[in-house]
């Protein structure tokens, strides 16, 4: 009779972590050393020993920090963030190396997130690829636009906030799906980056389609 391998196939490598602090109820932002090269946007898998499955995260700190930053929420019935929440620095981690081909790109273009689909966007924006990019996150409540200080500092009014369940100063109310239904002549010769949980990113390529957006044109990430 044969038997399944259900261990992961890459070999995980323990790192220590430098801090992880809560920056909003429930989500976190988890740093440790950087002892790799990668490519904004890409991901690495955490686990909390060598034979976890790890879960995948983009890296949210850009290509040449001296530390890997991860932007992460805990979900209360999950394996892996409601005990990756309470690591303490020095406490051990289990990584992957960095792979995925979801990369940013020095072109002029759009990067539409919510929640944590953020993530690969502060990456790339803490790489330099921000001077032509317009950023619209969507989150329910107001404290979910994580480094909303730097974004609106670096990018003024190409950052778009969009809140489903609360109104406030310069925060468009509604989710960021009717905020692209309201935006006429969305240029279609630019590149459009979704990254967020599945129905967001499906929902929002077909309005992006609707409005004349070349499918090659919309490039996207689905945290599942
Ligand atoms: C390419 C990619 C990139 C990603 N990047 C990020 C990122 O940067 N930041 C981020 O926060 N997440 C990211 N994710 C999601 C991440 O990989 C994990 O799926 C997420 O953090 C949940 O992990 P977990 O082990 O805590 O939950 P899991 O154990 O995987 O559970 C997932 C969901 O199932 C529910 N669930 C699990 N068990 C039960 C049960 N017995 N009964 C009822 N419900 C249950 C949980 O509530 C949870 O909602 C990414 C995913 C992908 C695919």
């Amino acid at each position: 009779m044969s038997t399944v391998n259900t261990k992961p196939l890459i070999q995980l490598k323990a790192i220590q972590v430098q801090s992880n602090i809560e920056i909003a109820p429930s989500v976190f932002v988890l740093s440790f050393p950087r002892e790799f090269t990668f490519r904004a946007g890409q991901v690495l898998g955490l686990g909390l020993s060598s034979a976890d499955d790890p879960r995948l995260y983009s890296i949210a700190s850009g290509e040449k920090e001296p530390d890997i930053r991860i932007l992460y929420n805990i979900k209360p019935e999950g394996h892996l963030t409601p005990s990756l929440a309470q690591l303490k620095p020095g406490d051990t981690l289990w990584i992957t190396p960095p792979f995925g081909n979801y990369e940013g790109s020095n072109e002029p273009g759009y990067w539409i997130a919510a929640g944590t689909g953020l993530a690969p966007f502060s990456s790339m924006f803490n790489s330099g690829m921000g001077g032509n990019k317009i950023v619209i996150h969507g989150g329910r409540t107001l404290d979910s636009f994580y480094f909303s200080n730097e974004l609106l500092e670096a990018f003024g009014e190409r950052y778009v906030r969009c809140c489903s369940q609360q109104a406030g100063d310069g925060v468009y109310h509604g989710r960021v799906t009717r905020y692209l239904e309201k935006q006429d002549n969305l240029p279609e010769d630019q590149k459009y980056y979704l990254c967020g949980g599945a129905e967001m990113v499906m929902q929002c390529r077909e309005i992006l389609m609707m409005k004349g957006i070349p499918f090659n044109n919309i490039i996207a990430e689905i945290y599942f």
